[in-house]
């Protein structure tokens, strides 16, 4: 797996391209635009001509290596009930996917987004006898047919919107890996769609990750639900909040539940080799006088290495 992190686009996108480098990061991740605003500025053609210039300084030019990702605006909900609401998200989201066309972003991570209706019974997601309640049924109903509508206002566009599991709090659709493959099965479009899988997420919708064995059966099932060469994307944070809570809380890597089996497993399956694994860790603070994303990293560095040499990672 390549390793980066979530960083600031403050004074203009490319300045997360070169705190990227200056991080000796091999991938990023980024808000392409204000996500707590429903109508963001776009970027201006100055800063996406700087985008460029420091993607060739960086040598992550070929947007088809897939060095970047945007990840989209936590206002948007693609399963809302409501109607205007919808509408709405459907509008921020197209003009997402035209900032990432506009700056050869070829991975857009999004949340499934939440049904609003009853909340579901806290079992954890692979003890679950059904896939949906009947709530979460219309949520994905909704949501297939906002990115069929979305898909169809952006014919040709290259890039691909990643479903990212999530945790599970109140209503939110998608932390049963199931309901992911539901949507792409069900899209028109579904070369339009792949998958990103958050290891925080997962061990707090109850995918157990702590150990060697739980870590690899979880693996497996994500393996044969999403198939391998969908899952695009990866969130690496480890979890504050223990296996099923529904507790979206990321801790450093190493340091919380998912703990080093789960990044050991995962980042050794060579399926992966390439794919942007990314930091959505606290940055407050440093650890031992330097940023926490170079640590993470070096940690992520040290677990992914063959059992002999991996190195002592966490506290
Ligand atoms: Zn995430
Ligand atoms: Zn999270």
């Amino acid at each position: 797996m390549r390793f980066g992190s979530h960083l600031s686009v403050a004074g203009g996108v490319a300045n997360a391209v070169r705190s990227a480098i200056e991080l000796e990061l091999d991938c990023v991740q980024v808000f392409t635009a204000n996500q707590r605003q429903w109508a963001p500025r776009a970027p201006s053609k100055e800063e996406i001509d700087d985008w460029f210039v420091a993607l060739r300084e960086a040598g992550w030019d070929d947007p088809d290596d897939c060095r970047t990702v945007s990840h989209n605006s936590y206002l948007v909900n693609l399963a809302s009930p409501d109607h205007d609401a919808r509408k709405r998200s459907i509008a921020a989201q197209r003009t997402e996917l035209e900032r990432c066309e506009a700056l050869a972003i070829r991975r857009c991570v999004m949340h499934p987004g939440a049904h609003l209706g009853a909340v579901p019974p806290r079992v954890r997601a692979p003890e679950r006898p059904q896939a949906c309640t009947d709530d979460e049924q219309g949520g994905i109903d909704r949501l297939v047919e906002s990115l069929d509508s979305l898909h169809d206002e952006t014919r040709g566009f290259k890039v691909v919107t990643c479903l990212e599991n999530t945790a599970g709090p109140g209503t939110a659709l998608g932390y049963d890996l199931r309901q992911l493959a539901m949507v792409r099965e069900r899209v028109k479009r579904p070369e339009r769609i792949g998958y990103c899988f958050d290891t925080c997420h997962a061990t707090a919708a109850g995918y157990d990750m702590s150990t060697d064995a739980g870590a690899a059966s979880t693996l497996a099932i994500m393996k044969s639900l999403l198939s391998p060469d969908r899952v695009l994307v990866f969130h690496l944070n480890d979890s504050k909040g223990a296996c099923g809570t529904r507790l979206d809380r990321h801790e450093h890597i190493g340091d919380g539940v998912c703990g080093a089996a789960c990044f050991r497993v995962l980042l050794r399956e060579p399926a992966f080799e390439k794919r942007p694994g990314i930091l959505e860790t606290p940055k407050e603070g440093s650890f031992k006088g330097k940023p926490w994303d170079r640590e993470n990293v070096r940690r992520l560095r040290a677990l992914s290495k063959p059992a002999r040499t991996s190195a002592r990672v966490g506290r």
